[in-house]
């Protein structure tokens, strides 16, 4: 297919080289701004009237595309939503989704940068812009700048493995906050405060039983039933448990919802 393409390849001129350079600088705004930098522009009767780049993160959009963003501005600019007689230019190989817009508004043509092997659509894994299947067909010329194109590419993501890298190894996405250190930190307080004081209570309680039979032995009382005595402790002993058991759980609901907090934190990131 790529062979087929590069068939195709012979209307490359100096206006695509000079357009193809626009896209290439919106591409860097975009990896400036923290996105995967693509970038766009579209071309009318020899202007550019509309350029755009990749905004995916920032709109929160899964269409923010750049192509995608940068033809629906020409729409605007002419004021129809016929984009006849524009040609788009694209640092990527456009998706199912953009090439798809671009049938839908009948461009004349696209010429793009690099090509897409896992997203493609106007020659690596579909030719929707030669589907006689479909009601418009136009011409696309790929690898244009291409070397430049996916360079463009390989640095941003080479980049971003390295910072993510470098954050694990400073351990900045490990580390509870200050105000998580402390919440932990008053639980396991008060748990030790707890149990000195059921270890006291406890104590006292076998104090008093063993007064209780020393004085009843020296004055010749009955001595109570042993056994009384010793469910007395046993339930002086449940009732300081479940009240330790209580603040176990309350410490373990507290970290659990930290470790989701974590947790929601290292997927919205993609670590
Ligand atoms: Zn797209």
């Amino acid at each position: 297919m790529r062979k087929a393409m590069d068939a195709l390849n012979q209307d490359i001129n100096q206006d695509d080289l000079t357009y193809m350079q626009i896209a290439l600088e919106e591409a860097q705004l975009a990896g400036n701004e923290g996105e995967v930098p693509i970038g766009a522009c579209v071309v009318y009767e020899g202007r550019v009237i509309a350029r755009a780049h990749n905004r995916r993160e920032s709109d929160k959009s899964p269409c923010a595309h750049a192509e995608f963003l940068a033809m629906q501005k020409a729409a605007e600019i002419l004021d129809r939503w016929r984009l006849s007689g524009c040609t788009v230019y694209v640092t990527l190989e456009p998706c199912l989704m953009c090439a798809g817009l671009m049938i839908n508004s009948r461009v004349d043509r696209c010429v793009f940068g690099s090509y897409d092997p896992k997203g493609g659509a106007l020659g690596t894994l579909y030719t929707l812009h030669s589907d006689e299947r479909l009601n418009h067909e136009f011409e696309v010329v790929g690898g244009v700048l291409e070397q430049e194109c996916s360079q463009v590419l390989k640095d941003f993501f080479a980049r971003r493995r390295k910072e993510r890298k470098q954050a694990k190894l400073n351990g900045t996405f490990e580390k509870p906050c200050a105000a998580e250190v402390t919440l932990l930190d008053a639980a396991r307080t008060q748990i030790n405060m707890i149990d000195s004081e059921i270890f006291a209570l406890l104590g006292q309680r076998l104090d008093v039983s063993r007064e209780v039979a020393c004085y009843k032995a020296e004055h010749g009382l009955p001595v109570l039933d042993e056994n009384r005595e010793k469910m007395k402790l046993e339930w002086a002993e449940s009732l300081a448990e479940g009240t330790r058991k209580e603040l176990y759980k309350e410490m373990m609901e507290d970290l659990m919802n930290i470790s989701k907090k974590y947790q929601r934190y290292l997927i919205n990131n993609d670590l």
